[in-house]
């Protein structure tokens, strides 16, 4: 008997940690499925997916850079999806396609279930004004921290950004000296390339919280600017990974899996 198929699809592709995710899901819940690494050229990623559909596949997530074409692709959406403007998890249907955003909510579970770290209240800074940015927003923004800021190195990018979502209170491109957040949540790419955002002595010292939304097998360069500077509680986002992977396992296959035994079995694979 063949197996309900799924998908990562990005560009690159081949470091993706998806299908260990899945595969350990889908074996922690007796479902019997496939999900494999898709690498989608560039200009392809509407005939990338169309080709998927036609072998019968049930559903992909759709990672960088085309987590916006994705939403487009999409014939419906999800609330969170329809507010974030973008998609990270398709589910084919017979006619139509429904685009979903789980980053949000993979987020905040990260944030709340496995750090026990509240957020309503909390002065909050997001780091980069990019697809993730805008996929965990509306998320964030539900827990009602009592503020969000957002630092852009292009400030146009973050002012569009708190435009489109009125519960922020500012948007800038660069941090003051002295200022203090509660959580500090690192949403841009800096670390992809060995490399953090600036910022100013202290900053993270004062956090009770530095999450990075890059993971790798060892520190991330902010994560370690963050145990330098003695923040209280230092993250990356293989947590956040897990938990995204978890709610879209769940709009598939209509089970979510338990999370906690698939990240420790990350962490020391
Ligand atoms: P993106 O749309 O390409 O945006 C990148 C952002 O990073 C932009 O705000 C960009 O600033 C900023 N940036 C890049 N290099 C920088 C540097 N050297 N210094 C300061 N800012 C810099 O990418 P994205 O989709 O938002 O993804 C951001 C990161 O989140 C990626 O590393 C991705 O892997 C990670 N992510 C993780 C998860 C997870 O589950 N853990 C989920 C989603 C995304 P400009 O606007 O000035 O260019």
């Amino acid at each position: 008997m063949q197996s309900d198929r799924y998908a990562v699809v990005g560009n690159p592709i081949k470091h993706s940690r998806s299908p260990e995710i899945h595969s350990a899901f889908a074996a922690a819940t007796g479902q019997a499925l496939t999900y494999e690494r898709l690498l989608a050229p560039l200009e392809r990623f509407v005939e990338t997916i169309e080709e998927f559909r036609r072998v019968g596949a049930l559903g992909c997530n759709v990672t960088l850079p085309f987590k916006e074409q994705a939403y487009r692709y999409a014939g419906e959406h999800t609330p969170r999806a329809a507010r974030a403007g973008s998609v990270n998890t398709l589910k084919f249907g017979a006619g139509d396609v429904l685009g979903d955003n789980t980053d949000g909510a993979g987020l905040v579970a990260d944030i709340e279930n496995n750090l026990r770290a509240s957020i309503a209240g909390t002065r909050m800074l997001l780091l980069g004004a990019g697809g993730a940015a805008r996929g965990v927003l509306p998320a964030l923004l539900d827990r009602r921290p009592a503020q969000i800021v957002i630092v852009n190195r292009t400030a146009e990018r973050a002012r569009a950004l708190a435009e489109d979502f009125p519960g922020v209170a500012e948007a800038r491109d660069s941090l003051r000296a002295g200022e203090t957040f509660d959580i500090v949540i690192n949403a841009t790419s800096a670390g992809l390339a060995g490399e953090t955002p600036t910022l100013p002595d202290g900053l993270l010292a004062r956090a009770r919280l530095a999450y990075d939304m890059v993971y790798g097998r060892d520190d991330t360069p902010f994560a370690r600017a963050a145990r330098q500077q003695g923040a209280a509680l230092v993250a990356d986002g293989l947590g956040m990974l897990v938990e995204q992977a978890a709610e879209s396992f769940l709009l598939w296959r209509g089970i979510r899996p338990l999370t906690p035994p698939v990240l420790a079995l990350l962490r020391n694979g």
